[in-house]
């Protein structure tokens, strides 16, 4: 794998797609999701210049902190994370991409020592096996974690159908889009909502005409 090769089409790729959507440069944050390789290849990638890494589980994220805590990395969870694991990982994250439940939001004011970066992750596209909040259940965690000072709500993040064709990725991503600048408006100390989570290997480009701030790409770096 020639990582300086995929890193740099990466970064270019995203440049491309930010001018294209007429937005300022730089306003993208490329996210490595390293969970297909071990530590000593991730750190292989991020020598190339990588600022912002990505873990799905638990595990895996603390087994890459053991080893690249030193390397001058934003650190996230993209995933999923249970309640009885808040513990063991809440106080490595930067930001925590997967906030979903209410009860989760509460594990974690419990057993945080900082303030954490969360994005509610939203199921816009309603698909039974998706986590995350449905539109309709989002006011209602807002008015749950607005007392919580251990949490910050920086924005939304959401995922399409991995089969999802360019039509329904506009309108997923313009759905999102519109909800978290609705949310910015409500001015609610912990909440900015300025930040926007989405677009992966396969979908970026849209995500980023629809206002992404954060895509998290893994693929694409180890093909
Ligand atoms: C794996 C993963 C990604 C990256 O997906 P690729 O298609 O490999 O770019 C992004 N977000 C989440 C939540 C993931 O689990």
């Amino acid at each position: 794998m020639d990582f300086q090769k995929n890193r740099d089409e990466v970064f270019q790729a995203v440049a491309h797609a930010t001018r294209e959507a007429h937005r300022p440069h730089n306003s993208v944050k490329i996210i490595a999701v390293t969970k297909y390789v071990d530590s000593s290849i991730a750190k292989e990638l991020i020598k190339t210049g990588i600022d912002h890494i990505g873990e799905n589980r638990v595990d895996k994220f603390l087994e890459k902190y053991e080893v690249l805590a030193d390397e001058n990395l934003t650190w996230h969870l993209i995933g999923s994370l249970q309640r009885r694991k808040v513990k063991d990982i809440i106080n490595y994250l930067d930001y925590f991409h997967a906030l979903d439940s209410i009860k989760l939001a509460t594990e974690i004011q419990k057993r945080a020592n900082k303030t954490i970066k969360c994005f509610l992750q939203v199921n816009i596209s309603r698909e039974e096996s998706k986590h995350g909040f449905m539109v309709e259940e989002i006011r209602q965690a807002i008015k749950a974690i607005r007392n919580y000072d251990k949490i910050e709500l920086v924005g939304l993040m959401t995922m399409a159908p991995f089969d999802a064709d360019k039509k329904q990725l506009d309108e997923i991503f313009s759905k999102a889009h519109a909800l978290q600048k609705e949310l910015s408006q409500l001015g609610i100390a912990n909440m900015p909502f300025t930040e926007l989570s989405m677009g992966m290997s396969g979908d970026y480009k849209e995500a980023i005409l629809h206002g992404s701030t954060f895509v998290r790409i893994g693929t694409a770096f180890f093909k």
